[in-house]
């Protein structure tokens, strides 16, 4: 029998914990909100907890598992299996998660940042089957990435490489990133670019036909709302997304030259503007890339869907 693949995925609101085929597929799925307000023991305790229970209610032992996956938001140095930073989990710096989760069992935990984790999955069991090399981008509230090279995911010396979020798109722009620096791609491209970004619009004197109410927080204009905006065909809306699309094109350009893909596959929450999207961020690329492609290169949005953070992080068992 195959081994089963057991993924932990840890990001800002949830905490998932699964059992995975060898295919990709989902056998249980235990999930909670409890891990946020976690100490770091509070932690690994909450994850070996449910590792255990999900095992127990699924009849398996540790020896039926090929290992135990983690993923987790932030910046994670992957030899070391340890945090370095992270912005989900509050007080987190420089831990060793892999090894407190190790101690309570004897196959192998793999601690690996969830953009990684994503882009490995992608490669095993999304649209990246079948390509040796790949770059994966998830687009939401930030823009993470992995990077596969000769069918293993490339680190770099930290176990930081594949940060394109943070490549510099714009460096006249007034928006700050996370990071400090402005004009990141993520600070001009995504989620959180996009408060500021209708802002601008109004402030222009265009009209939305967004029906927003009077005392709109526009902290919470969300990528959501512009996919009703681009339904009803909202020209603010509409004009917000291509913005966006041109970034993340221009964006993939460089990552063209610098690496030369074969495949680049787009996940994350802001690909649910769809074609609209995805033509833009098309067009920006080719415009920029013009007659320097000499083999084909596929961008795709992921249909692995929404449990493609745990999947991943269960994938790198297989890494
Ligand atoms: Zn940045």
């Amino acid at each position: 029998m195959d081994k089963i693949l057991c993924g932990v995925d840890i990001g800002g609101t949830k905490c998932s914990v699964a059992l995975v085929d060898t295919t990709g597929k989902i056998i249980d799925k235990i999930f909670t909100c409890a891990h946020a307000d976690a100490t770091e023991e509070g932690l690994v305790n909450l994850v070996t907890g449910h590792i255990k229970e999900i095992c127990q209610r699924n009849d398996l032992q540790e020896s039926d598992l090929q290992g135990i996956g983690i993923g987790c938001a932030g910046h994670i140095r992957f030899r070391d299996g340890v945090i370095i930073t992270t912005s989900n989990l509050k007080g987190f710096k420089n831990y060793p998660l892999r090894d407190a989760v190790q101690s309570s069992f004897n196959i192998p935990v793999i601690l690996d940042n969830d953009a990684n984790a994503q882009a490995f999955g992608e490669f095993k069991f999304g649209a990246g089957k079948g390509f040796n090399d790949m770059v994966f981008l998830t687009i939401s509230t930030g823009i993470g990435a992995g990077i596969i090279i000769n069918n293993k995911l490339y680190r770099g010396a930290t176990g930081t490489a594949g940060e394109f979020g943070h490549t510099i798109v714009d460096p006249n722009s007034e928006l700050t990133c996370t990071c400090g620096n402005k004009g990141c791609l993520m600070a001009c491209a995504c989620g959180m670019a996009l408060p500021y970004l209708f802002k601008q619009k109004i402030r222009m004197g265009k009209k939305s036909k967004l029906d927003l109410p009077h005392n709109f927080n526009m902290a919470k204009m969300s990528g959501q709302l512009l996919k009703k905006g681009l339904d009803m065909d909202d020209p603010v809306s509409k004009e917000i997304i291509l913005d966006s699309g041109y970034y993340v094109g221009l964006g993939i350009y460089n990552i063209f030259q610098a690496l030369n893909p074969p495949l680049i596959v787009l996940g994350g929450g802001l690909t649910n503007w769809g074609d609209f999207y995805l033509n833009k961020i098309k067009s920006t690329f080719y415009g920029f890339a013009r007659d320097m492609i000499f083999d084909p290169i596929e961008i795709v949005i992921s249909d692995i869907g929404d449990d493609a953070g745990v999947i991943g992080a269960a994938a790198l068992t297989l890494d």
